[in-house]
């Protein structure tokens, strides 16, 4: 079963320059709860890995982050989605932990847990931070045009490989679910 991880922040919900410190301050984008349901629906595990130093600083309680994401996750269960896991690393910097995007900490935890080959598996990211764990862990990836998007693409890293960009997640989704050979080993 593929394993397509998401980042949250310019992916599910928009991204805030200031992060998002409250439930009241986490929108979600159009078409992202049904996006994620569309993938749980044709048997995918889908899993979110997000930096959230907002909690690591002390501007946000770990409670409110728990709360945002039970939220989070109670919109896609009404309509059929899951999330297998919410990997959140609230660390300030990389080290020691490298779970810290860009680290491909999380990501490789995810492969882990869900027993995923590197092949098998799809990190959709807007920064290029999330590119660049994605590269360190190995697996595949997709850039989103929200959130920080264009301007990741128009700073791409040429050993990330060549781009696959689509508008926003359910674009992606689509994406994913209409090209037959998706999973297919390159
Ligand atoms: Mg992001």
């Amino acid at each position: 079963m593929p394993l397509v991880i998401l980042d949250r922040d310019g992916v599910i919900n928009r991204d805030r320059p200031d992060s998002v410190r409250s439930l009241a301050a986490f929108e979600i984008l159009p078409g992202a709860c049904e996006a994620v349901a569309k993938l749980t629906k044709a048997g995918h595990n889908v899993a979110i890995a997000t930096n959230q130093a907002v909690v690591g600083r002390g501007e946000m309680p770990r409670e409110e982050l728990d709360r945002i994401h039970a939220y989070l996750s109670m919109e896609v269960e009404k309509i059929g989605g899951k999330f297998g896991h919410i990997y959140a690393c609230t660390d300030t910097q990389v080290e020691p932990n490298n779970r810290r995007k860009p680290a491909p900490g999380m990501l490789l935890e995810a492969m882990t847990d869900f027993k995923s080959p590197a092949h098998l598996t799809l990190f959709i990211g807007d920064a290029d931070r999330d590119m660049e764990a994605a590269h360190r862990a190995g697996c595949r990836k997709l850039l989103v045009r929200t959130g920080k998007g264009e301007k990741t693409l128009a700073s791409w890293q040429s050993h990330w490989g060549e781009p696959l960009v689509c508008d926003d997640l359910a674009a992606a989704v689509s994406h994913i679910l209409q090209t037959p050979d998706f999973w297919s080993a390159p």
